[in-house]
């Protein structure tokens, strides 16, 4: 599929299970200065629940938004420890990531759990970060796109051509994820073009065109440049080098 880009690259960072309250809002101060100035590509932080509140403070008249790392498909109810939409957005949030490798590997998060996630996201207008992605194993067996045509197809099964174009993809190959590996831009561009064909098969060409699809999995400032240049790469998803202002910074400014 001939990739026309309009969109609108985008890197978000996901602290994961890091920064106590205090720490995030330093980090959060420190990501929005570092990235002053910069227009051409939308910033995300995704701390803890714990520190979205206070990191929503520091955020306010930015632009930089807030994503949360996780949410419970009903509205509200009996599901101890879990949290809704609805509330992820009274904390200001923008996105939400949904189906983290590490939720699926952890938590027993399928793809229909992602999908049913996705749908109640997109409803209160939350914007999902959908992550897939193949494990080494899958690699390996030269399964990858088998898998990533399963995971994207599960993930926006129900869901309408206008809602799928808030959603944002995140490809992270499983074995770059926190391992120093990272895929290479053509084998990362490969998969990229992939989903945006599939994408294009769900839906149409324009919807295909329009979704924003980030590469995840030990993305550093010296090897986001060559990523982000890639046609079908729209930025990234960022672990580790987030939790450092100033290189999440460098990366976010590697976006052509
Ligand atoms: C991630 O967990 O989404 C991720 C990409 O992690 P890292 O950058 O540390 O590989």
């Amino acid at each position: 599929m001939q990739s026309e880009n309009k969109r609108k690259p985008i890197v978000a960072g996901n602290w994961k299970m890091n920064r106590t309250t205090d720490d995030a809002e330093a980090l959060a101060g420190g990501v929005v200065e570092g990235v002053l100035g910069l227009n051409g590509v939308e910033v995300v932080v995704c701390p803890p629940f714990t520190a979205l509140e206070r990191v929503a403070r520091v955020l306010e008249g930015s632009t930089v938004s807030l994503g949360a790392q996780d949410m419970h498909w009903e509205a509200e109810g009996a599901y101890t420890g879990e949290i809704s939409a609805g509330m992820l957005l009274t904390c200001r949030c923008r996105y939400v990531i949904l189906g983290h490798s590490e939720r699926r590997a952890y938590f027993g998060e399928t793809d229909a759990t992602v999908n049913q996630r996705l749908k109640a996201a997109v409803a209160v207008g939350l914007a999902p970060i959908v992550c897939v992605g193949e494990t080494l194993e899958e690699r390996e067996s030269d399964v990858t796109d088998q898998v990533v045509r399963k995971q994207i197809t599960g993930a926006f099964q129900g869901v309408t051509g206008e809602a799928a174009q808030t959603v944002v993809v995140a490809y992270e190959p499983v074995w770059a994820i926190g391992t120093g590996l990272t895929a290479t831009p053509t084998q990362a561009e490969a998969v990229h073009a992939f989903i945006r064909e599939v994408i294009g098969q769900l839906y149409s060409v324009d919807v295909a065109n329009a979704i924003r699809i980030q590469y995840g999995g030990s993305v550093k400032p010296g090897n986001a440049a060559d990523l982000f240049t890639q046609p079908d790469i729209d930025g990234g998803l960022i672990g580790g080098a987030s939790l450092q202002a100033d290189v999440f910074a460098d990366i976010v400014k590697a976006v052509p």
